[in-house]
């Protein structure tokens, strides 16, 4: 555990300096018995009763390493318990029950949640991932999509478009605030030429959020279903307008190690069996009212 906390405490800073905020003093390379003593918030309190409520495994078995954003409601975020909770969590949590593997959550961050499974310090990734080719062909193996989501442009609250011909016109000569390494960011990256708009990349959700409110952006690019209930949630001064959409993606589980593809067998099995039972749907209802 503690040699798993310190590697993946390099992967991080190897991958991402600023996803890494308080480890920066950590010697990258520490001995394991120095680096062990690295911030506990390395893996989050939470994490813990993702793996003890997970299924009783036989004991010997493997825990899996599974890596996850942060704040990307509703699918994962902190409650006003202190608990991490939310679509990616539960999901997880069904899956393993019905599968009886065990595992251990890393709320870490998008982009170094990725890391972590690139460098092979994390089994798994479950992060609201949208499935693409550009990542299939890049080695990430994707299981059975479980929740589709287009990329969304994201206005502060009263922008008025309707003048315009093209609302992403509106974008001319200003700056749109991405998060990193997201489909989002690939999205807006795709149209920067185009409409003549610059690109901001901020690390986690909230933070790009704030930009906007801020007014540094005039826009952000989220996805819709977070961006919609954090507006909800968060009494957000932002909007999402009409047809600033990608053609959107499913959301996957993904593995990257090839010797992990048992993992992804049992994710696609579980999350089969979860659809069958129910059990999806009540997540989906819990989170989502849908
Ligand atoms: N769905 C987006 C992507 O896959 C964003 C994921 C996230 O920010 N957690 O890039």
């Amino acid at each position: 555990m503690k040699k798993l906390l310190v590697m993946s405490m390099i992967a991080c800073m190897a991958f991402s300096m600023t996803a890494c905020g308080s480890k920066e003093e950590a010697p990258a390379q520490a001995p394991a018995e120095e680096g062990a003593e690295a911030p506990a918030e390395e893996t989050p309190a939470p994490a813990e009763d993702g793996a003890e409520d997970a299924a009783a495994p036989a004991s010997g078995d493997k825990t899996w390493i599974i890596a996850m954003d942060t704040v990307f409601r509703p699918f994962e975020f902190t409650d006003e318990n202190g608990d991490f909770v939310g679509i990616d969590v539960d999901v997880m949590k069904a899956v393993a029950e019905d599968q009886g593997f065990n595992y251990e959550i890393q709320s870490l961050g998008w982009d170094a949640a990725v890391a972590a499974v690139q460098a092979g310090q994390a089994d798994g990734l479950i992060a609201g991932a949208s499935i693409t080719d550009e990542r299939k062909a890049s080695g990430w193996i994707f299981s059975e999509g479980y929740y589709n989501a287009t990329q969304t442009f994201v206005f502060p609250e009263g922008t008025d478009v309707s003048g315009l011909d093209d609302p992403f016109e509106y974008l001319k000569g200003k700056n749109v605030a991405v998060k990193n390494g997201t489909a989002g960011a690939d999205f807006a990256n795709s149209l920067k030429d185009e409409y003549g708009f610059t690109v901001t990349v901020f690390e986690d959700s909230p933070t790009m959020y704030q930009d906007v409110i801020l007014g540094n952006s005039a826009a952000c690019v989220e996805d819709t279903p977070i961006m919609a209930d954090s507006i909800k949630v968060g009494n957000l001064a932002l909007e999402i307008p009409e047809g600033m959409e990608s053609d959107g993606a499913p959301y996957g589980f993904a593995i990257m190690n090839e010797a992990n593809q048992e993992l992804l067998d049992m994710f696609n099995a579980g999350l089969a069996n979860i659809r069958e039972n129910g059990t999806y749907d009540q997540i989906i209802a819990k989170y989502l009212g849908e």
